[in-house]
């Protein structure tokens, strides 16, 4: 059977979901494999590269849909593309079914059967097809680098013959994938850098990569085991005190990333109004957050602000975009390994088996049937 790649079609989405390496180990598992014309380009893979690989280039979308037996793509597809699909046509995506019910009725109604890469349970097993990490991970080294390149000073301590120039301080709240990547590439840059999360097990992991952990004197401490690894809703006395010790360290840290995300809610309001005004001129913070309601209050999504008292605020959603052929790469790496546990026999024949709790929870659609939301984890 054939698997095909279009185009994305959201404006500034330069990734693409499958690359010519990707490409290679798709055709060992039996499957002839589609591109559209100029769809990595943008990431640097010409449509020469994919013929390289063996790929078939087709003129447009509208050919590629009608083509390809599994479309494998990034952004969530639009009513054009769903209208441009076929009836048994496997779609391999994100797709954040949680927030679209409508995408999910065209999906049933046009009678594709979709996996949403983000619904990809998030155990040992299926970490090789987890997009989620993957591209978290991207975007906290990308957020930093985004501040050092906002923030008009060096990140290291120098002591120069002309001067001595002090370390910049940074702050990462909410030490998940993309805040532990963000630790990463602030420590190595030489910054001081703290690190805050309210699942208290991240502590060591902070420290083991040379942050501090901020820690806050509250009895309280959340217990993630019972949140899947995730962070529940803090109590109004834990937020209390997380917002004072914040207030605290305002005026004296440079630079702030915040990647603070509960799942199924909106993102928590951590760095306030009063905290900006605090800081120094030339201060930047990066909102990891802004696609979800951003963690700063005064985060514009997809943009980059600049406060009357001269803080910058980068409330950009595109960081893994900013990176489209390491993304590309990895996220195609993570559709190949889907593909693998999707094709048992190795024959180009996507079997998608319900019995397979990976597979299981990433289907939202088959058969003319919604089939999200999964039911829960067997308990062990
Ligand atoms: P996420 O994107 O949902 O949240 C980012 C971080 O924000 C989390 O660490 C969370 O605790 C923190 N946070 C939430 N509210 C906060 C607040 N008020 N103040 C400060 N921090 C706050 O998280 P994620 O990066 O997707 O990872 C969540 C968990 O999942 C981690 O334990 C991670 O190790 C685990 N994980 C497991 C696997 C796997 O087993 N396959 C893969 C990836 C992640």
């Amino acid at each position: 059977m054939k698997i095909g790649t279009p185009r994305e079609r959201v404006e500034g989405e330069k990734r693409v979901a499958m690359t010519p390496q990707s490409a290679i180990a798709l055709k060992k598992l039996g499957y002839d494999c589609l591109i559209e014309s100029g769809a990595g380009s943008a990431a640097r893979f010409s449509d020469q590269a994919y013929r390289d690989a063996g790929v078939t280039v087709v003129a447009d979308a509208a050919e590629l849909w009608a083509q390809a037996d599994v479309v494998a793509k990034i952004r969530p597809p639009g009513q054009t593309e769903v209208e441009m699909g076929h009836a048994g046509q496997v779609v391999i995506s994100l797709l954040y079914p949680g927030q679209n019910t409508e995408l999910l009725e065209a999906l049933k109604t046009r009678g594709l059967t979709a996996l949403a890469m983000d619904m990809v349970p998030r155990i040992s097993r299926a970490q090789k097809m987890d997009v989620l990490s993957s591209m978290a991970n991207i975007a906290g080294y990308r957020a930093v680098i985004e501040a050092s390149n906002n923030f008009g000073r060096f990140f290291t301590g120098q002591i120069t013959a002309a001067g001595k120039l002090p370390p910049a301080k940074v702050l990462v709240v909410g030490a998940g994938v993309a805040g532990l990547a963000a630790i990463g590439a602030a420590v190595s840059l030489g910054a001081i850098t703290y690190a805050f999360d309210v699942r208290p097990e991240v502590a060591e992991q902070i420290e083991s990569m040379g942050a501090e952990f901020v820690f806050l004197e509250f009895e309280q401490t959340q217990d993630s085991a019972a949140t899947g690894g995730y962070a529940a809703p803090s109590s109004p006395e834990f937020q209390a005190k997380q917002l004072a010790k914040f207030r605290e360290l305002a005026p004296d840290v440079d630079i702030v990333i915040t990647t603070a995300l509960i799942p199924g809610r909106p993102a928590p309001t951590l760095w306030t109004k009063d905290m900006v005004e605090a800081m120094k001129p030339g201060s930047v913070i990066v909102d990891l957050a802004a696609e979800r309601g951003g963690n700063c209050e005064l985060t514009v999504p997809d943009q980059a602000i600049e406060t009357a008292n001269g803080v910058k605020i980068i409330g950009y959603t595109d960081f893994p975009s900013r990176m489209a052929t390491q993304a590309s790469t990895l996220y195609s790496t993570n559709v190949r390994h889907m593909m693998d546990d999707l094709t048992p026999a190795k024959d180009g024949v996507p079997v998608v088996n319900m019995e397979d709790d990976v597979i299981r929870g990433a289907t939202v659609t088959k058969d003319g049937v919604i089939t999200f939301p999964p039911p829960p984890p067997k308990v062990q």
